[in-house]
């Protein structure tokens, strides 16, 4: 039994699935420069144009000569240096000095390091038997020409700019950003900077929002603090139907007096499901309005990041353009008691470790949706299975560490 103890609500990877279903990638398509393109997400395959390395060379410093002449004094006829060409061809008797990086002379087979010679006054003698092809590094071993080097729908880190650069790609041709709208709703709520009347408190969820928002790296549209009143959540929802790929809204989806997010959504668009078999975050709102698609989080600042985390943030990458790798779960042994009731899947703030041979977990007994202070010191989520009772220690825990995109 798994959402059977939950009625009406949808389990996450059937919530995910419909979600990844109905949302469409940005179409349009830019020309970035190499500066501009750190998590950019790739529109097109990207092919190696030549071989790298372009040509053969050496892997150490030492000495490029014919493996046949392995026994012989050698006669040192000169030296390659990286960045020149030595276009002198190698006689049988002779090596040339080469550094690391040089092209290999024509006639040369093999590079023997410098600790495996001896001079003998103007003549070289080996200490080694080399084998023909030791320490060249061939041409196209790296990247051969023609290969596929990154796929479409990737997003590009560090490594893979240097990977463009080294391909001699000056540009790279990336989806547009995303437009996501921002905007938080509450009457209680009052923006940092102000005085905090009675009754109310700081708006956090759309600062966390932004910060999610920035490391995606899609245009934020933020709307700002928006009132329980219908009337002023038509208007931001009308300016983000309009302006925005995405929206991002936090609070007023419950069933609350004051929840005016759901209705007013099913009136300005649609509303696709509501409510997720998730703990914190049960009240997560999905929907299309207008062009946009609709994320309406819970306004718990725990369940809202939650939601914006498992729920909003795969489907914004979507639509970004990018096909992301599944994350990576681990198992890990419980160090203490993780509470629990069976019913929805619970993504509890927890801390990962090694020890020894054996990954632990261990969990914080403040697990309250309000409680934001549950994320400090946390490395992961412990993945409390739906029909999972109360863990106890030394149970098996499956454990999800948090990406660049949680933390
Ligand atoms: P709601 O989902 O609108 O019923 O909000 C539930 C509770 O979450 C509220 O009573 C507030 O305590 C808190 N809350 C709602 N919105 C925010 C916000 N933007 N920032 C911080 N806390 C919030
Ligand atoms: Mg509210």
């Amino acid at each position: 039994m798994t959402h059977c103890d939950a009625p009406g609500l949808i389990p996450l990877a059937d919530a995910l699935a419909r979600m990844q279903m109905t949302v469409q990638t940005v179409e349009a398509i830019e020309t970035v420069p190499l500066s501009e393109l750190l998590d950019r997400v790739l529109a097109e395959p990207v092919h190696a144009t030549i071989n790298v390395p372009g040509y053969d060379n050496s892997a150490m410093d030492g000495y490029a000569l014919r493996a046949v002449d392995a026994g012989l004094s050698l006669t040192i006829a000169g030296q390659a240096l990286a960045g020149h060409t030595h276009s002198e061809p190698l006689k049988p008797g002779e090596c040339v000095r080469i550094t690391t990086g040089a092209p290999i002379p024509p006639g040369a087979d093999t590079v023997v390091m410098q600790e495996d010679t001896e001079r003998v006054g103007e003549r070289l003698r080996l200490t080694i038997t080399p084998n023909r092809g030791d320490h060249i590094r061939r041409a196209g071993e790296s990247i051969a020409e023609g290969t596929e080097v990154l796929p479409a729908g990737y997003r590009l880190g560090p490594i893979d700019i240097g990977l463009l650069a080294s391909l001699g790609l000056a540009q790279a041709r990336v989806r547009r950003k995303p437009v996501v709208a921002v905007l938080s709703t509450g009457d209680e709520l009052t923006p940092p900077g102000a005085p905090l009347a009675e009754g109310q408190l700081y708006d956090s969820n759309r600062y966390s929002m932004i910060a999610v928002l920035r490391r995606l790296n899609v245009e934020v549209l933020d709307l700002g603090l928006i009132p329980d009143q219908p009337e002023a959540i038509r208007e931001a929802f009308r300016r983000a139907a309009h302006d925005a790929d995405a929206v991002l809204s936090s609070g007023g989806v419950s069933v609350g007096d004051a929840d005016h997010v759901r209705p007013v959504l099913e009136e300005l668009g649609e509303i696709g499901f509501w409510k997720v078999a998730i703990k914190p975050g049960k009240p997560f709102a999905f929907g299309q309005l207008g062009q946009a698609v609709f994320f309406g989080l819970p306004g718990n600042p725990v369940s809202s990041l939650v939601t914006l985390h498992q729920l909003a943030v795969p489907v914004l990458r979507t639509i970004a353009g990018e096909a992301p790798p599944p994350p990576v779960e681990v198992a890990a042994s419980a160090t203490d008691t993780f509470h629990k009731r069976p019913g929805r899947l619970d993504f509890q703030r927890a801390v990962l470790r090694r020890e020894g041979e054996e990954n632990r977990v261990s969990g914080f007994n403040a697990q309250g949706s309000g409680i934001l202070t549950s994320f400090l010191g946390a490395n992961a989520y412990a993945v409390l299975e739906a029909d999972r009772g109360a863990v106890s220690p030394g149970d098996t825990v499956t454990v999800l560490p948090f990406d660049r995109f949680i933390t």
